[in-house]
């Protein structure tokens, strides 16, 4: 049996960025950027004032209580037509360009306007480039100031806006198609009779795969018959991932991996070293890889795993994102905690920052097996725990995926 690493490897190896398009920046939130951006412009684009106050020369200020002819009144958007001379001083407002000659703002509160056109100044010295951004200062035409690999996030759009991109060159959106296959499954709009459970593995995936900024296509439940099965997965295969839960294992009725065969895809790997998700299944469907396929468990943690672990990184890659979203730091274990078992376990547990600088820490979650969500919904990261039998004790450090 293959281990996680290299079950990644594997994934990872088959999984290319989508091809580039071309997006309003108004319907880009979320998408990767597919190229660098540079700024077809200066910011700011004059040197402009950071208060509102007097753009005086610092030279001038002799002592406190210096009195100034007001030259003019600038607000933003306007550009100052009077130069600052020894007796005079400019009234401008946040974000208006610097008149000629001023070398510092002070801010109004640390004036007085006085009658016919005057203003008291009470500080009686201010540095040079006081309360004055220059031009540039943010950034310069011809700068890059966004890579290609980055998410688009609200942030992004300021800065696109900034820079005039209305129309950005973006990753296309993989499309991931979803089905959920068991003779026991019901929709969760139904309740359940003997022998039937709700289908909380096809809404979790549509969940994740969204989480991780793809469409998903949630093509329903799937019996466990071979035709309606290939069915479903030829139209699955029309999206650039199909993600099937269920039937992958030894059951008489797990179909997955005999259906997979005939309708094409190939396998790269069937199960994989690893606690819980054991019988993943992954393949692809064509020699170049058009359509990546998982085959995950049917048991809802087990699934949710292997989501997290092979299906999310390989979602990055086809969205040309540079930083993965899944996050590994470590933790100190919260209290005991005993592992038994021959396959390295991704265990549940909640974590939180300490206080006092202190290292964060993880609780292990008293999880009762692959089927166990409601253990889960406590969960915010998993840890990840060597194959053996061995006991850890509180305060011991351990690795940890933040989910
Ligand atoms: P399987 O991998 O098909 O053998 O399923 C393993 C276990 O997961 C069984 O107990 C199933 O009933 C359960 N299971 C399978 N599919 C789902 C689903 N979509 N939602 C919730 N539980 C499921
Ligand atoms: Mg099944």
């Amino acid at each position: 049996m293959i281990s996680v690493d290299e079950a990644l490897r594997h994934v990872l190896d088959h999984s290319f960025p989508l091809a580039s398009t071309s997006l309003e920046l108004s319907t880009a939130l979320g998408c990767t950027l597919a190229a660098d951006v540079t700024s077809d412009i200066d910011s700011p684009p004059h040197d402009k004032s950071l208060v509102d106050g007097y753009a005086l020369r610092t030279s001038d200020l002799g002592g406190a209580n210096t009195q100034f002819k007001v030259l003019e009144e600038v607000t933003a958007g306007e550009m100052p037509s009077c130069k600052v001379t020894s007796d005079s001083v400019t009234r401008i407002m946040t974000g208006a360009a610097i008149p000629e000659g001023a070398d510092a703002v002070v801010m109004l509160e640390e004036t007085e306007a006085r009658d016919a056109g005057t203003v008291l100044i009470r500080r009686s010295a201010l540095p040079a480039g006081s309360n004055i951004m220059r031009r540039g200062t943010s950034l310069c035409r011809g700068d890059t100031v966004l890579q290609a690999g980055v998410t688009i996030r609200p942030l992004e759009v300021g800065l696109l806006s900034e820079v005039g991109r209305s129309q950005v060159l973006v990753q296309e959106v993989p499309r991931v198609a979803i089905v959920a296959t068991g003779n026991e499954l019901v929709p969760s709009d139904h309740r359940p009779e003997s022998g039937q459970i709700r289908n909380s593995n096809g809404p979790m995936l549509t969940a994740l795969v969204r989480s991780s900024g793809a469409r998903a296509v949630d093509l329903g439940i799937g019996r466990d018959d071979h035709d309606i099965l290939a069915q479903l997965v030829t139209e699955g295969l029309q999206s650039d991932v199909l993600i099937l839960s269920g039937g992958v294992s030894a059951g008489v009725l797990d179909l997955v991996p005999d259906v997979l065969k005939a309708t094409g895809v190939k396998q790269v790997f069937h199960k994989v070293n690893l606690k819980p998700g054991k019988p993943l299944w992954f393949g692809v469907s064509s020699p170049q890889g058009q359509t990546l396929v998982f085959g995950l468990p049917g048991n809802p943690v087990s699934g949710f795993v292997c989501f997290e672990l092979f299906v999310r990184p390989a979602l990055d890659r086809l969205a040309g994102r540079t930083a993965s979203t899944a996050v590994r730091r470590r933790f100190r274990l919260a209290c005991d905690h005993t592992h038994r078992g021959a396959r390295p376990t991704y265990h549940p547990a909640a974590w939180e920052e300490s206080v006092d600088d202190q290292p964060a820490t993880a609780k292990p979650l008293a999880w009762r097996g692959s089927a166990d969500l409601r253990s889960l919904t406590a969960c915010n990261c998993l840890l990840v725990l060597p194959s053996g039998d061995y006991t850890l004790g509180a305060g011991q450090w351990v690795d940890g995926l933040v989910i």
